[in-house]
């Protein structure tokens, strides 16, 4: 029970960050199959044989290890497979456990893409620097020191991690609104509006940073119009929510 908490806690943070949704399988012909087996492991991408098994096992009930294995699942091979990971890292292989060695092969770029985005150590899609070692030391060492202790990491996805999913699942990116208050005076107020968003789910979230560089008095309030349908906005006030 607890683990199943964990996977869809995981599942809402690929909901909440992407466009990747997750659903119950009714009858569709390739799906994802969660089982506990030894471990933590999935396949790179949709298989297409039907139930594809994702396997959640003992010491696996973390969010972050599971949106590894779902990173997988949808698609992603580790951080240090990038046909251009020796610009970044060093493979130590004498320290690297006998018959793991294929853990630690490159993706070539004609089987994979970087979907343009730079080389990350902070990837939760990385290997730790002491993964498979045989005992004798790091298995992974970063050409950027500072990086030695951050690779690894298992708290969340990175901030590459989710532009690289928008960018393979087509997500509409993001937008950016800019407004000037350099002709305003004191107590002026601006409004912006975005563009309509037809929600497909009960529950949205609405996820954005924001940054003035006004007075300490500026308020920043945030307001969603809802329509009864097409063309009419419910009534004012009370369909407004700050
Ligand atoms: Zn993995």
């Amino acid at each position: 029970m607890n683990a199943k908490g964990i996977i869809l806690r995981s599942m809402e943070q690929i909901r909440l960050k992407t466009c990747v949704d997750f659903k119950p399988r009714e009858a569709e012909p390739n799906y994802l199959l969660i089982i506990e087996d030894e471990g933590c492991y999935s396949y790179v991408g949709n298989q297409r044989w039907g139930n594809q098994s994702l396997s959640i096992g003992l010491g696996c009930g973390h969010i972050a290890i599971i949106e590894h294995e779902f990173l997988h699942a949808l698609g992603f091979w580790h951080e240090q497979s990038r046909y251009d990971r020796d610009d970044h890292v060093t493979i130590v292989w004498e320290n690297i456990e006998e018959g793991k060695e294929h853990n630690f092969e490159k993706r070539s770029a004609s089987q994979t893409s970087t979907l343009g985005t730079p080389y990350d150590y902070t990837s939760v899609m990385h290997y730790g620097k002491d993964d498979f070692t045989n005992g004798n030391g790091s298995t992974i060492i970063t050409k950027q020191p500072e990086y030695q202790n951050v690779i690894g990491q298992r708290l969340d996805m990175s901030f590459n991690d989710v532009l690289k999913l928008n960018t393979l699942y087509n997500c509409n990116g993001g937008f950016f609104m800019h407004y000037s208050t350099a002709t305003g005076k004191e107590g002026d107020r601006a409004t912006m509006e975005s563009v309509r968003k037809t929600p497909r789910r009960q529950f949205q979230c609405l996820q954005f940073f924001y940054y003035y560089s006004g007075g300490d008095q500026d308020l920043l309030n945030i307001w969603i119009r809802e329509y009864d349908d097409d063309d009419n906005p419910k009534e004012l006030p009370d369909s407004w929510a700050r």
